[in-house]
């Protein structure tokens, strides 16, 4: 281990957190990568998958592969039985008061353009205002953009200082009686920081807007509870939290859900079809048109269940005892800035290092087993605010180790000798 200043003590989650036993369970950490041990510091772009969801993926294609809601056979039956359960799982996760509130979705892009376009088109118009931040994401920007181009409503930016901090003051002021929908990260995949989501939302709430909240990287790293936090819609997308890819959910409260039409027409979001009138099907089945991503949603209950077993609470002391180990090592690098310093922050280490693009970095790194980001992380105008046209981007899961974040401090020093 090296020695950093690091400034937290570690509390009895973190002693009692088996990372040995952790990473037992994914087998893709075990691997050489050039010659060097793997160090996976991208899990905010993907996390990796435990034993059990690729069991259970494996098991759902050998065994009981089937369409789910309108077989009456053995394994329709089965399949829709493990996929049906995982929603009551995800609801359990998340807080939801019931599993009818959960939209099983393509992952966070698909649940935000859902609501932009089935709630946005018939309840936001002109003179209406939609309020972002800007530390968003861009699928959540992009989406109500789109929104504001079709109805004539304008986008307005709620701005961050220099730590990457929402700045809560203007915030405040830019609510008013036009804001019909705030959009708001949980938590930036590009700097970390965790936004006061329980403030953001009681302070829309106050001037009557909807609150959607992209949960893409706070559901993988702590406990979330929607029904606590007062959300109107949440999103998140399965792969970032140890489950598999193309499945994501949308939460949403049920008044809304109830009152919404439906995204996308075709099988399975209706009760009945004739030419001259279709009635749609109940929520969520309203908004899942087509054959739905089955395996998807069977593993990603598969990662709840998994998850909880770990406990999320134990998780989120692990990776901020990790992020503050990783910070203090960061800061002993000569020129390297830290963009994202805000203080309550998510396992995210976004930096630059002075006179070096990051692309030029990133080989280096990889030929010494490290696996970090370097790019905009689909978050231009954080990029933007900056000044940088790009940041190399450790981000830091439980299954990390302190050894994985030496193998980065040693590859960056090496990075420096080579290219400085
Ligand atoms: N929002 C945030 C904050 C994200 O980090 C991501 C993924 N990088 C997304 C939205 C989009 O998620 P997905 O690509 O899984 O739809």
């Amino acid at each position: 281990m090296m020695e950093y200043d690091v400034p937290t003590q570690a509390d009895n989650a973190i002693l009692t957190f088996d990372v040995v036993n952790v990473r037992a369970a994914f087998p893709i950490l075990h691997q050489q990568v050039h010659g060097k041990p793997l160090a996976y510091l991208d899990s905010a772009a993907t996390s990796q998958k435990p034993t059990c969801v690729i069991e259970a993926i494996d098991d759902y294609y050998r065994r009981y592969n089937s369409n789910v809601h309108r077989g009456v056979h053995k394994l329709a039956e089965e399949a829709t039985h493990e996929y049906e359960q995982a929603r009551v799982k995800i609801a359990r996760f998340i807080g939801s008061p019931s599993h009818t509130q959960i939209v099983y979705t393509r992952g966070t892009t698909e649940s935000i353009n859902l609501v932009a376009s089935a709630w946005g088109d018939a309840n936001v118009g002109e003179g209406d205002e939609v309020l972002v931040t800007h530390m968003e994401h861009h699928s959540n920007i992009v989406p109500w953009q789109m929104l504001c181009k079709r109805t004539g409503a304008t986008l307005v930016v709620a701005p961050i200082d220099k730590t990457g901090t929402l700045v809560m003051d203007a915030f405040e002021r830019q609510l008013t009686e036009r804001t019909k929908v705030v959009a708001v990260a949980h938590v930036s995949n590009a700097l970390g920081t965790i936004n006061p989501i329980e403030r953001i939302i009681e302070l829309a709430h106050g001037v009557g807007a909807v609150v959607v909240v992209d949960g893409a990287q706070a559901v993988p790293h702590m406990q979330v509870n929607v029904e606590a936090l007062d959300a109107d819609f949440y999103a998140f997308s399965g792969h970032k939290m140890c489950g598999p890819t193309g499945i994501g959910v949308l939460y949403g409260k049920a008044d809304r859900l109830e009152a919404m039409g439906p995204y996308q027409g075709g099988g399975d979001m209706i009760k009945s079809v004739t030419f001259k009138h279709t009635e749609y099907n109940d929520v969520p089945y309203r908004f899942e048109a087509g054959t739905p991503n089955i395996v998807g949603g069977i593993g990603l209950g598969v990662a709840v269940d998994y998850l909880t077993g770990v406990g999320m609470d134990k998780i989120a002391a692990y990776e901020h005892e990790l992020l503050e180990y990783g910070t203090a090592a960061l800061q002993q690098i000569d020129g390297l800035r830290l963009i994202g310093t805000a203080d309550r922050k998510a396992g995210v280490l976004s930096f630059v290092l002075d006179g070096i693009h990051p692309y030029d970095m990133a080989p280096i790194l990889d030929r010494q087993g490290v696996a970090v980001r370097t790019g905009h992380h689909c978050a231009q105008p954080v990029m933007d605010f900056f000044g940088v046209p790009a940041t190399a981007r450790a981000s830091l899961a439980f299954y990390n180790t302190r050894a994985e974040i030496d193998q980065l401090f040693v590859a960056l020093k090496k990075a420096k000798e080579m290219l400085a």
